[in-house]
Formats: C-alpha cells, sequence, structure tokens
C-alpha cells in the first residue's frame, strides 16, 4: 500500500453557525495527483487553507508528513501553495520574483531560478514584466514560486480557472512533469471536471463542506466506465494496431466509434500509432461526460458546477 503524506480526520470550520468544512477525512498519497473537486462554497479553499496552514481548523486532526500536529514552520517549508491569485510584482520580470522569494528562503544555488522556469514552462520568459503575462503564465509562475524551497506537498487551489484551452493544457502538463519529473505529490481543487482528468490519480468530492467519496481514478474508472472515444472512418482497421499495442479492454460501438476502457493517459500516444498506421483518425478524446454526470447525481443534480 502507498505510504499517506497526509490525512486529515474530523477536519470542520465553523464560520459562526455555518460549517464551511464538516469533519472531512481525507488521505493524501505520496506521488499522487489528487483532485478536490466541488461546487463553488462547497468548502474547497477552506480546507485547503487549513492543510496549508494559513487557517486553523475549528476541530479535528491532521497527520502531515507522518506527523501529527501543528509545526507551523516545517508545514509550510514542505508544502508549497498557490491558494487565490499568485502574488507577483508586476514590473519584476518571473526571474526577478522569483529571486526574491529564492532569498527569502536562503537559497542561492547556481541555477536554482532556471531550473524552476524551465520546470514551470517559463524558461522563455525573459525580459517579459509579469504585468504583461498572461493569466496562464501568471499561474505558472505562481506554481514555480511554489516550489521554491522543493516542498513535498503542491497545494493548487483553482488553477485552471479562467484559463483559455491552450493555457489548462500548459499548466496541466506542468503539473504531470512535476509528479513524473520531481515525484511531488500535488493536490489541485476544480469545480471544472473534464480538463485534468487524464492527469489524476484519486479524487475527493466535496459537497456542502462535507466529503462525499474518496476514490482512486481506477474506481472513478469503473463506476463511471471513462473512456477514450476514437471518431474513424473504419474502426475494423484500427483493431490490430489496438492489438500491438497490448490494449485488451475496448469495444466499437458502432461503425464509427471505438471506446477503450483502458489506459486513458496514452489516448495521444494511440493516435499518433494510428496516424502513423495510415488510419485517419477524426476525433480522439476522453469522454468525461458521465464523469461529469456522476458528480451531478451524487451532488443532487444538476446546477452550476
Ligand atoms: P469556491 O470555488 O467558490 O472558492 P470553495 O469550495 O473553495 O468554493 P470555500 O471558499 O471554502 O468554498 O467556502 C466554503 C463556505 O464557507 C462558503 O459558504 C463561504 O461563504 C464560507 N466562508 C469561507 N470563508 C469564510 C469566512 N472567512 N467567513 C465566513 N464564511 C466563510
Amino acid at each position: 500500500m502507498s505510504e499517506i503524506l497526509l490525512q486529515t480526520h474530523g477536519l470542520t470550520k465553523q464560520y459562526g453557525r455555518h460549517k464551511a468544512v464538516d469533519h472531512v477525512d481525507l488521505h493524501i498519497k505520496k506521488g499522487a495527483i489528487y483532485r478536490f473537486i466541488g461546487r463553488n462554497g462547497a468548502g474547497k479553499t477552506t480546507c485547503l487553507r487549513m492543510i496549508s496552514g494559513l487557517a486553523s481548523p475549528t476541530e479535528g486532526e491532521m497527520s502531515r508528513f507522518g506527523r501529527q500536529g501543528k509545526d507551523l514552520r516545517e508545514v509550510r517549508s514542505r508544502i508549497g501553495c498557490l491558494i487565490e491569485a499568485p502574488g507577483l510584482y508586476g514590473n519584476m520580470t518571473a526571474y526577478e520574483n522569483l529571486k526574491i522569494k529564492c532569498r527569502f528562503f536562503g537559497i542561492r544555488t547556481p541555477g536554482y531560478i532556471e531550473d524552476i522556469l524551465d520546470t514551470v514552462g517559463l524558461k522563455d520568459a525573459g525580459k517579459k514584466r509579469t504585468k504583461h503575462f498572461s493569466l496562464g503564465m501568471k499561474q505558472r509562475l505562481g506554481i514555480g514560486l511554489a516550489l521554491v524551497g522543493e516542498p513535498d506537498l503542491l497545494v493548487l487551489d483553482e488553477p485552471i480557472n479562467g484559463l483559455d484551452p491552450q493555457g489548462i493544457a500548459q499548466v496541466r502538463d506542468t503539473i504531470q512533469a512535476l509528479r513524473d519529473g520531481r515525484n511531488m505529490t500535488v493536490l489541485i481543487s476544480s469545480h471544472i471536471l473534464e480538463e485534468l482528468s487524464k492527469i489524476a490519480t484519486d479524487y475527493g468530492i466535496i459537497h456542502n463542506g462535507v466529503l462525499l467519496q474518496e476514490m482512486t481514478r481506477e474506481e472513478l474508472m469503473k463506476r463511471c466506465s471513462e473512456r477514450i472515444e476514437i471518431t474513424l472512418d473504419r474502426p475494423e482497421a484500427a483493431l490490430p494496431i489496438l492489438d500491438e499495442m497490448g490494449f485488451a479492454n475496448y469495444q466499437v460501438t458502432d461503425r464509427h466509434h471505438i471506446h477503450v476502457f483502458e489506459r486513458l493517459e496514452e489516448s495521444d500516444v494511440l493516435n499518433m500509432a494510428l496516424a502513423k498506421a495510415e488510419i485517419p483518425v477524426r476525433g480522439i478524446s476522453i469522454t468525461s461526460q458521465e464523469l461529469e454526470n456522476y458528480f451531478l447525481n451524487l451532488t443532487g443534480g444538476a446546477s452550476h458546477v
């Protein structure tokens, strides 16, 4: 079983009579990309603030990095967070913003800042001042700032909110790279369902302050049969390629569609293999309509998610 990096027991935050977070038990495994899903006002930000040591719980316990208690200095040095908009100096470059934070942490390692800029895809931002950055660039710099000090856990609150599809893809790739390259554990909240489906390994669904379900990606896939949907003219021509690549759990659903129920993260590779075999693909996507329906059913019907 994977090592648990962070666990909460009965975590609660009460504002007056209102419980914004109500006895939440989260379990975040080392190396996970944990998606915390809920509608607006569900209690996500409040939870993340408590986990990151930015707000104190009214009730409940937390075990972070195998230790109970509230050593805030340790928590803050081991958790990097981006909660709400990143605080950037608009007249400075990405490099200069990072330099200030590094100085604050006493970090003077040569190449340290360049390395972070590379990780978050801002190596070429050069002399551009951050006030001229796109929202996506700002978010990525925010992630970069959270990386200073090499935290073990990165906490990101709605990092793709307001981003265009390209910005979303860049943030998503950055998160994936952090996990693959730095073995980082990432806790990421969102109310948008589809965009991050590709990379999440675990899910927690929160509603009205209550954690309704926690599950792994595989469990979720089983529950809502998440799949790669390939649209093409001759499905039968693609089957030998799927077999060759070791896909076993797929289905030809009609004259133009194949549904693949496994290895969803490999949709790009699959697309390339089909193209290489000169099988034209008209569309390939991971359907998360059912994930959305699943979420809506669980949280009481359609609404603005
Ligand atoms: P959003 O996506 O809209 O930020 P969220 O899931 O992050 O939603 P929270 O911001 O955690 O939700 O808010 C949960 C509930 O707690 C909301 O009803 C909110 O109004 C309330 N709340 C949050 N902060 C405070 C506060 N400082 N004082 C009083 N109520 C608060």
